[in-house]
């Protein structure tokens, strides 16, 4: 008689499950038909890419030479979790002469703004606790609220962003830990919230008792008009509110560079968190950021990507009427990087994506971007990463598209 060894049996147990939060995570169709948008040739107003041929590859690459000539030990190194003090001088800086007097101690490093919105979820989210977003809301945040186990809520808005009255109405019905919101040049809709709305968002977190999180990762991508000043700045909200910002849009996503600002409390358990997380943000990009910050003009450049970007944005208002049926509406951006549309009647822009895609032209619907009943006829469209030219023809292609 043989005696099988148990653990060389043919037959595996099955492994134990993913978590319920990964398990619910599902893939996207809207992914599938994209995937082809990086053939050539395609014209993608689909990602969210800023123009890279604008990238100050030279002075960004002199700042890397820089630091690992002239400090290689400390540039190599590891670092502390809060941030290499230099950058977040610069940043603590750049953030007071913006109107928020801030120090560095205020400031946590994060690799992205991305990951400061995982931090936030990891040190404020039960799961079931209700988070409310504007409709329709930056995705990749609807997913670091959804993975955290939390119950998103859209807040009603209109074309100015989002409605105080209706948040407060929310608040007091859904006792939410935080607000998240984009309140300058929005991803998707590139709207940008007035400054009474901010005042009345801020008196509704001050009187309710609630955290605000101002992601900004566009303000500074103005085109036309006044600066409105961070939510955080307006009274009330000091104590409660978490500003993000970022430098993928104004130097390189690449660099991976972010950070928050926020009160003690709350940046403490961030900084837990991202202790767990990575450790730090490497060290390198944040030494050779923080170098460019001091060697190199930053607002100068901006305001030269923001001179390309409204040519673009002006290409695109300029060949959008003729590509969407009559009836059709979209947001005028005045900075940042995205334009909103809305077709008429039922239309299902998730529907339409596979014909247009055929034309060698992308965008991506609108329905994913909505925390509560998508609208489907809705789609978004970036248009930094062409040039005006490629955005007519881009266009030309999206009418041709959508009429087949
Ligand atoms: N917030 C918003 C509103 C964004 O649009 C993006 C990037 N598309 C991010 C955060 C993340 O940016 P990053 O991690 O590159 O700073």
């Amino acid at each position: 008689m043989t005696v099988t060894d148990p653990v060389s049996a043919p037959i595996a147990a099955p492994l134990p499950p993913l978590a319920a939060r990964a398990a619910s995570a599902k893939g996207s169709a809207v992914r599938d038909i994209l995937a082809v948008t990086t053939r050539p040739g395609m014209i993608n107003f689909a990602g969210g890419l800023p123009a890279p041929e604008l990238f100050d590859a030279e002075g960004i690459a002199a700042a890397y030479r820089d630091v690992l000539a002239e400090t290689p030990g400390r540039a190599l190194q590891y670092s502390t979790t809060e941030g290499e003090p230099a950058l977040r001088t610069a940043l603590a800086q750049r953030t007071s002469a913006r109107g928020l007097p801030t120090s560095a101690d205020d400031l946590l490093v994060t690799t992205g703004s991305q990951q400061a919105l995982s931090l936030l979820a990891t040190a404020l989210l039960e799961p079931g606790d209700a988070v409310l977003v504007e409709s329709p809301c930056y995705l990749a945040a609807l997913q670091a609220f959804s993975l955290a186990g939390a119950r998103v809520v859209a807040v009603p808005g209109d074309d100015d962003g989002l409605d105080p009255d209706a948040l407060d109405a929310l608040v007091r019905r859904e006792r939410p830990k935080l607000l998240y919101t984009v309140p300058t040049f929005q991803n998707p809709t590139g709207r940008t919230l007035p400054g009474a709305r901010r005042a009345a968002v801020a008196r509704v977190a001050a009187r309710r008792g609630l955290w605000i999180v101002e992601d900004d990762p566009y303000g500074e991508l103005r085109f036309e008009g006044e600066r409105v000043p961070w939510i955080a700045s307006y009274d009330g909200a000091g104590d409660r509110t978490v500003l993000l910002g970022s430098f993928s849009k104004v130097m390189a996503p690449g660099m991976r560079l972010g950070w928050l600002r926020a009160p003690a409390v709350l940046r403490r358990a961030c900084v837990v968190a991202k202790q767990a997380a990575d450790l730090h943000t490497p060290t390198v990009n944040q030494l050779a950021a923080a170098r460019y910050l001091a060697d190199r003009d930053l607002d100068a450049h901006v305001a030269r990507v923001a001179d390309a970007y409204r040519e673009r944005r002006d290409a695109m208002l300029a060949g959008i009427t003729d590509a969407l049926p009559d009836g059709s509406t979209w947001t005028r951006p005045a900075g940042g990087m995205f334009l909103w549309a809305r077709l008429p009647g039922s239309c299902d822009t998730t529907d339409l994506l596979r014909r247009v895609v055929e034309q060698d032209v992308a965008y991506v619907p609108g329905a994913p971007f909505h925390a509560g009943p998508p609208d489907r006829a809705t789609l978004r469209l970036c248009f930094v990463t062409q040039t005006p030219e490629e955005i007519g023809e881009g266009l030309r292609r999206l009418g041709r598209g959508l009429r087949s």
